[in-house]
């Protein structure tokens, strides 16, 4: 271990960045972020007219949901499932598989270990799957392919550098899905605790120009040959227009509470925490509430506790005294950067040089123009034709 690592100052990182939102926690770290003339900010307003219509109704779940899970089962695989799920272990994966099992739905379930699993979200996959008797697929990343790309993107300078992971694991839940020609995938993305997500701290993860372009400036392009990759257009045209592929977030169509959907993982099914939103994954943890705060002061915190505050789940008080403690202590900070650098081959300087340059934005390198063009014609007119419902 190389002498200490650059967390110093990490705990006063937590503080809002120039305005607040009056109507939940959003500040400036939002580049994009406009304000009314109350207060309330762009990012809440327009999670707010997302809300999904059904939820204004006295109901606990969707009108629509039984006939669903009835079309769901008419386009059965001819192994027998009904639906593929991508697990990771963490909350809203683990509470779709839930609720698809309760509903009786035949499950295929997916991992991509890229190779930074935590202890705990292991045993959550395995105790889910046993317990409901859902057979598990896993599949393991090449670790030297997975490595080389990650630090690709650290010295890139980008925000989004949870990219190759998202990647991979939607490459090979998509190659699994062919495989068992299965048609329908469960997804356990939700408006209640996800509606709000500011574009400017991100990139499109299916963006294989984007990849590519970074990988081959900061990185060993040939190990790209053993790394699960697809294009935009695999998996906006080829996947839903072409084989009919369709994605279900359950979680949409019930009165989903994270904050009891956790509660009842734990006493009901022994599932056990990670410490924070995508924290299942060692390497998000360290990326979402280490290097975001520390290089480009974004709190990621700061978007999921505001999406609570809009569906009416947590007090914007709550909220606020949440976001002003930091996820963690300077000395865990210092553990996690280290054991990050470790695995990845990066000493305790080049960690010091990266998080004190400038960031880039993600259009600082070549996107995807073509393959993205071609997505939004799809959608504005294939997908009408087609009749295809987005959230099923
Ligand atoms: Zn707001």
């Amino acid at each position: 271990m190389e002498e200490r690592f650059a967390c110093q100052g990490y705990s006063e990182r937590f503080v809002p960045r120039g305005r607040v939102c009056t109507f939940c926690i959003m500040d400036e770290s939002d580049p994009e972020i406009a304000f009314d003339a109350a207060g309330r900010c762009s990012d809440c307003i327009t999670a707010a007219s997302k809300r999904p219509a059904w939820m204004a109704l006295p109901v606990e779940r969707s009108p629509s949901f039984d006939d669903t899970i009835r079309r769901l089962r008419k386009r059965r695989s001819r192994e027998g499932f009904d639906v593929m799920i991508g697990l990771s272990g963490g909350l809203d994966s683990s509470y779709a598989l839930i609720c698809a099992a309760e509903a009786g739905l035949k499950i295929l379930a997916m991992h991509c270990d890229t190779g930074w699993n935590s202890r705990q979200s292991v045993a959550n996959i395995e105790s889910l799957c046993n317990r409901f008797s859902v057979p598990l697929e896993t599949t393991v990343i090449d670790w030297d392919a997975m490595r080389d790309v990650q630090r690709a993107f650290f010295r890139s300078g980008v925000p989004n550098c949870d990219i190759p992971q998202d990647h991979a694991i939607a490459a090979t839940v998509n190659r699994a899905a062919a495989k068992f020609g299965i048609r329908s995938f469960l997804s356990g993305g939700n408006w209640a605790g996800e509606s709000i997500l500011p574009a400017a701290w991100g990139h499109d993860a299916q963006d294989h120009v984007h990849l590519r372009a970074i990988w081959r400036q900061f990185g060993d392009w040939s190990k790209a040959k053993c790394f699960p990759r697809h294009g935009v257009f695999q998996k906006r045209i080829w996947q839903p227009y072409v084989r009919g592929v369709t994605v279900w977030r359950i979680l949409n169509d019930l009165r989903f509470n994270p904050l009891e959907a956790e509660r009842r993982l734990r006493n009901e099914f022994g599932w056990q925490d990670y410490g924070g939103k995508h924290c299942e994954s060692v390497f998000t943890r360290v990326f979402q509430a280490i290097y975001l705060p520390m290089r480009f002061r974004i709190d990621k915190r700061r978007a999921h506790l505001s999406s609570l505050v809009v569906s009416g789940l947590m007090t914007r008080d709550d909220a606020m005294r949440h976001a002003s403690e930091p996820p963690m202590s300077q000395d865990q900070a210092e553990r996690d950067v280290a054991y990050l650098c470790e695995k990845l081959r990066i000493t305790a300087t080049e960690w010091c040089d990266l998080v004190a340059s400038p960031p880039r934005t993600h259009e600082s390198y070549a996107t995807g123009q073509v393959e993205r063009r071609l997505s939004r014609f799809a959608r504005r007119y294939i997908e009408p034709r087609m009749q295809i419902r987005r959230n099923w």
